[in-house]
């Protein structure tokens, strides 16, 4: 099956009892153990959560999906894969919550971590120690979308005996697929582009890795990050339009990048799609487009959010990912809990405004930003 079909039937086949073209949500926490003995309780299988795995894992060509009841409890989850004294290689522009959990709480299990630009591939073969168990990538990043080279990556990971992880949110699976690279395990928040409506909170882990998946897989019910049936179905309800919706998102994405590169306030634009793009060449490599994210820098830095909220179809809020445009400022908002002096080194300046370019007619995104910001 193509992705296309592949959003629309795996995992979502007509329910065998009734017929029912729709997966029902079965809203229960236990289950009678008088007739069957593959349910026990809801924390541990749900015939919904089942279904979304199963999709999940067809998205992103894997054999085994995990779902969550968020990005950072699939991410969390997929971090008890490290022992104390282990150390981690993570992606300095990674998303601020993977910053704050290798940084306030994997610090405090013992667990080391080192934040660099994956885009240099002699450092992170530098910056390998024995006791280097990981390598946390995402591609393109958040919020400066640099393109890092995946394949590469988990060359490079696997000779050290590590696990490689990508971060696969910002591309969805209908851009990329990093298992088909040779990572070992993507996640995902669903709560973006895969849920795509801005309305639930979801994660995923996504392997080939039978031995990697039989311990998440009872990570997931040791935790307890289990996503409700409800978020479960809505997510699927969400992926069957994820291949349409991905198209668009790369048109209006595409066409905003060109705008905004043309704009006398605007001093840098970050689109890998951009051919003059530093991610260009590794992004042509490794995506099938370039997607609906992109970031860019204003030369007036003092007044970006008095801008931002001059704004009337694009909406000033966190997250990215859904129907509707979003556009944020990372320094005040998404990123602030990355510390200034790290937040400046890395390139996320007070200028720097994060775009989730939306589903909307791009002749109107554009005449709101011309509007907005002069
Ligand atoms: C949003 C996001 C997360 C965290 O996901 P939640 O669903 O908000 O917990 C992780 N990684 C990336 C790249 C994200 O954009």
């Amino acid at each position: 099956m193509r992705f296309a079909t592949t959003t629309i039937h795996a995992g979502q086949e007509p329910d065998p009892q009734t017929g029912a073209v729709t997966p029902p949500i079965y809203m229960t926490s236990t289950y009678s153990q008088k007739a069957q003995a593959e349910y026990v309780y809801g924390r541990g299988a749900n015939p919904t959560r089942d279904a979304l795995q199963k999709s999940l894992a067809a998205l992103e060509a894997g054999k085994r999906a995990l779902s969550f009841s968020s990005g950072m409890g699939a991410i969390t989850t997929a971090l008890t894969l490290l022992k104390k004294g282990d150390h981690a290689i993570v992606t300095d522009d990674c998303y601020g919550g993977v910053y704050r959990i290798f940084t306030r709480i994997m610090s405090g299990y013992g667990i080391e971590s080192t934040f660099l630009d994956l885009r240099d591939l002699v450092d992170v073969e530098d910056a390998f120690r024995p006791e280097t168990k990981m390598v946390w990538m995402e591609s393109p990043t958040n919020p400066l979308m640099k393109v890092v080279d995946l394949k590469e990556l988990a060359v490079i990971s696997k000779a050290h005996d590590s696990i490689s992880v990508c971060d696969n949110t910002f591309g969805s699976p209908a851009l990329q697929n990093p298992l088909g690279l040779g990572v070992d395990l993507v996640v995902h928040s669903t709560t973006k582009y895969i849920g795509g409506h801005a309305d639930l909170l979801g994660g995923a882990i996504v392997t080939d890795r039978e031995d990697l998946y039989e311990k998440l897989r009872f990570a997931q019910n040791a935790l307890g990050a289990v996503p409700s049936p409800f978020d479960c179905w809505l997510t699927l309800r969400g992926i069957k339009t994820l291949a349409v919706r991905m198209e668009r998102h790369c048109d209006n994405a595409e066409a905003m990048a060109r705008f905004l590169a043309g704009h006398k306030g605007v001093s840098n634009v970050h689109y890998p799609g951009l051919p003059e793009d530093p991610g260009h060449r590794v992004a042509k490599k490794q995506m099938r487009r370039f997607g609906g994210m992109l970031s860019f820098e204003m030369r007036d830095a003092a007044k970006v959010v008095e801008r931002l909220r001059r704004l009337e179809v694009i909406v000033l809020a966190e997250s990215l990912g859904g129907v509707e445009s979003l556009i944020e400022h990372p320094a005040s908002m998404t990123h602030s809990s990355v510390p200034k002096e790290q937040r400046e080194k890395q390139g996320i300046t007070e200028g720097l405004v994060r775009f989730s370019v939306g589903l909307e007619d791009a002749a109107d995104l554009q005449e709101d930003l011309q509007r907005a910001l002069g």
